[in-house]
């Protein structure tokens, strides 16, 4: 008995050392890891006319970077400003028109994370999918959207302005549900945007001013139409990178659009073709005429869920994947942007994008944040989105489409946010009434009002309003 307890002790105390060890090494880890990706940093990175948008410059652009894979990180793609090493499998064939063969992966860096004793647990062994699709949205990114939520999962959208500027309903259901949205130019018109820099980026400002209008942040990620490889010069990646933006290409091709009508089990097979690697970027497009690729999705998701993956949103807190300037384009013949033009339009950019102040809501008892991009300073009032203030202090919010209105529960309360006529009307638990005149607006399918209305129509009581460098507060009672 007692040798056999004795047994067991030291074998417990091994399992202690070792559990002990994989901690340490675990904080270590995170520790010196990169910070948590969430949308709500405000670091974003974000249709059926006319066919599908990739189909408007006649072949199929996106083909141009197949999915193809090479037994070793490839020379053609590399992460900028990273010292990392990363197996990538997204290969830039020679001509870009045509496929790279397929072949198997070595599973560079996977055995080791086969080796870990609890790997979902282990930030460094922990594989990392981003979804991204492209050229929506449109009447296919409804379905897209579904799937994602059905299965918990988010993704980065590239959308193209023109889109975006006739479905804001999609932009904001995609920003709601808690994916990234990313730019895709206005147009998608190689011919146009790849002429030279200075139309590129009139393009660019334009989507992001769309984009910012309904969802009231700047996309900070750029994926050129056809991806960067052949299309960027020099000057395309400078330029783009000193204004603040993050020009982000893609690991894996799902091949959804080499051609029109591509089968949901050609996709997929193209999607899910390599499942080492610990970083995928998958390339998608939910643009119109692209079903097959929603089709594809819950298939997609399962894989790479079965995989060991764990679904992420693009965003700036990492290098984007880019593909190296195509050799004989580095220094294509284009008209350069002068200096004054530069500095007139490039180097007060990046500013747009540097670290705001969170804005942090006390309501009684509850508590909650907005981080920057979330809510906007108009006339020295904080203006907020109706839902995402409500949601995070515990109540609700339903829409009614007859009368314009958000119908929020909070804090006891029922309130009317009637954007129509400009008022927030409320009911109070004990049957009272009341009303007050609020700014209360509609922006891309979302109402946005002035946070002390919300709080007064609540039942809340303004004690004060600070602001520190670390952030911004407001307080009732
Ligand atoms: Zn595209």
């Amino acid at each position: 008995m007692v040798r056999k307890k004795r047994g067991i002790s030291r074998r417990t105390a091994v399992r202690l050392v070792l559990a002990a060890v994989v901690l340490m090494a675990a904080l270590i880890y995170r520790e010196a890891g990169p910070p948590p990706l969430e949308k709500s940093s405000g670091k974003l990175d974000a249709a059926d006319s006319g066919g599908a948008a990739e189909g408007r410059d006649g072949a199929s652009p996106h083909s141009a970077i197949s999915g193809a894979l090479s037994g070793q990180a490839h020379p053609g793609l590399v992460v900028r400003g990273s010292s990392q090493p990363m197996p990538f499998v997204g290969l830039p064939p020679a001509s870009p028109e045509g496929r790279a063969p397929v072949s198997r992966i070595s599973g560079a860096g996977v055995s080791k994370a086969k080796a870990m004793p609890a790997p979902a647990k282990n930030r460094a062994a922990q594989k990392t999918v981003y979804l991204t699709f492209d050229d929506g949205p449109s009447a296919v990114t409804p379905k897209v959207l579904e799937i994602l939520r059905r299965e918990q999962v988010k993704a980065t959208f590239f959308v193209i302005g023109d889109q975006a500027e006739t479905r804001p309903e999609l932009i904001n259901a995609i920003w709601e549900q808690g994916n990234a949205i990313g730019n895709h130019t206005y147009d998608h018109n190689y011919k146009d945007l790849y002429s030279g820099f200075t139309y590129f980026w009139s393009q660019i400002k334009k989507t992001e001013e769309i984009v910012r209008q309904i969802t009231g942040v700047r996309p900070q990620l750029v994926r050129a139409p056809g991806g960067t490889y052949g299309h960027f010069d020099d000057t395309y990646f400078h330029l783009m990178k000193q204004a603040g933006y993050l020009a982000a290409d893609w690991t894996v091709d799902s091949g959804d659009s080499v051609r029109r009508g591509v089968p949901a089990a050609e996709i997929l097979k193209n999607s899910v073709q390599d499942t080492q690697s610990s970083r995928v970027v998958l390339l998608l497009h939910d643009g119109a005429g692209h079903q097959e690729s929603a089709k594809a999705l819950p298939e997609i998701i399962k894989k790479y869920k079965a995989a060991g993956y764990v679904f992420k949103t693009l965003d700036s807190s990492s290098e984007p994947v880019q593909f190296k300037p195509h050799p004989d384009k580095r220094a294509a013949e284009r008209t350069k942007p002068n200096e004054a033009w530069i500095a007139a339009n490039i180097t007060p950019n990046a500013a747009l994008f540097a670290p705001g102040k969170p804005l942090a809501v006390e309501a009684g008892t509850l508590q909650t944040s907005l981080q920057p991009g979330e809510y906007r300073i108009e006339n020295g009032q904080y203006i907020v989105p109706l839902r995402a203030v409500v949601e995070r202090l515990g109540g609700q919010v339903s829409w009614d489409t007859g009368t314009h209105s958000g119908l929020a529960v909070l804090n006891g309360r029922t309130i009317t946010a009637d954007t129509d006529v400009g008022e927030l009307a409320f009911t109070a638990g004990d049957g009272n009434r009341g009303a007050i005149a609020s700014e209360v607006t509609l922006r891309g399918g979302a109402i946005w009002l002035p946070l002390r209305d919300l709080l007064k129509s609540a039942g809340h009581r303004l004690i004060g309003a600070t602001s520190v460098p670390e952030e911004r507060r407001v307080k009732a009672s």
